[in-house]
């Protein structure tokens, strides 16, 4: 369990800001949920809970996710199922139980980058950005492949387009942390794959969603499939072996391209 000196509650970002960066160890917190389970003592805890960040905002162009969103609100949330054929709210369904989403935040789950996440594969597949405090806006792949460092994650924008999209997931049994995750969309003819819980965190298979542009057959989605597990990287873990993830990749990855082919 983690041990906290003090909670600070500040009105403004910017004071969030300043209270996080006085000191090595204060630590921003989203639900907890994951902190709870670690060791860290914390001088002081920067609770976000009064700026205003447990917004879903269905705008004209974007849909806007304030940082203490819970995984829950995402579940139950009207506008995000409607959009990208449900591939949020369905990857954040099988996290834990109801209670645990009804405390996990997006902030947490994005800023944190866990390699095993649901939540972040589900995002890359909808082009989401991120806005950070610090690190200003930018796509959620950029933000990914950038060194951590401390800031505060406001907000996930996630761009409304005609995008159709998929989310496959495996898992030793319902609510434990997934083997593998993979999300697919298609915009026009551009296509995106995404395979995370490798167990290293989500990444694009850039090469291999081009093998989809000139149309969907069989054997491109054949193709496509192999050339994603062949592209990127698998690592073994307690839940699995690299060769298991890198032939479940196929697996899924075929499964979500036919998925996304069969969508009006
Ligand atoms: C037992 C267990 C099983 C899980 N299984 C899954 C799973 O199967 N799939 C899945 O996708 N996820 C899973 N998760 C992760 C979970 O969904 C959340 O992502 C996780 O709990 C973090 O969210 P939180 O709000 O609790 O963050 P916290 O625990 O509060 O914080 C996590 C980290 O993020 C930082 N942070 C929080 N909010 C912000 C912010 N706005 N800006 C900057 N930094 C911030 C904190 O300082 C901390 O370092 C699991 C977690 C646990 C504990």
């Amino acid at each position: 369990m983690f041990r906290m000196l003090a909670v600070a509650q500040p009105d403004t970002v910017a004071e969030a800001y300043k209270i996080l960066t006085a000191k090595r160890f204060n630590t921003v917190l989203g639900g907890c949920a994951w902190l709870r389970m670690g060791s860290l003592a914390i001088p002081t805890g920067v609770d976000l809970s009064k700026l205003n960040l447990t917004y879903i905002n269905d705008c004209a162009d974007t849909i806007e996710i304030g940082a203490m969103v819970t995984l829950r609100a995402i579940e139950k949330s009207r506008a995000l199922a409607e959009y990208g054929n449900g591939i949020l709210p369905q990857a954040v369904s099988n996290i834990i139980g109801v209670q645990f989403r009804n405390v996990a935040t997006v902030g947490g789950s994005v800023f944190a980058r866990f390699g095993f996440s649901d939540v972040i594969t589900a995002l890359l597949a909808l082009d989401a950005e991120v806005e950070l405090y610090k690190g200003g806006r930018m796509s959620l792949a950029d933000f990914l492949d950038k060194p951590r460092a401390k800031d505060l994650l406001i907000k996930v924008v996630i761009p409304k387009t005609e995008r159709t999209a998929a989310y496959q997931a495996l898992r030793n049994s319902a609510s434990d942390f997934p083997i593998l995750n993979v999300a697919v969309s298609r915009l026009d003819a551009e296509w995106k794959i995404v395979v995370g819980a490798r167990p290293a965190v989500a990444k694009l298979a850039v090469d291999a969603a081009k093998l989809l542009t000139d149309g969907v057959t069989p054997e491109a989605i054949e193709n496509a499939a192999q050339a994603a597990a062949a592209e990127l990287s698998f690592g073994d873990n307690m839940r699995a072996s690299a060769k298991y993830r890198q032939e479940m990749c196929k697996v899924l990855v075929g499964r979500a391209i036919a998925e996304v082919a069969a969508c009006k």
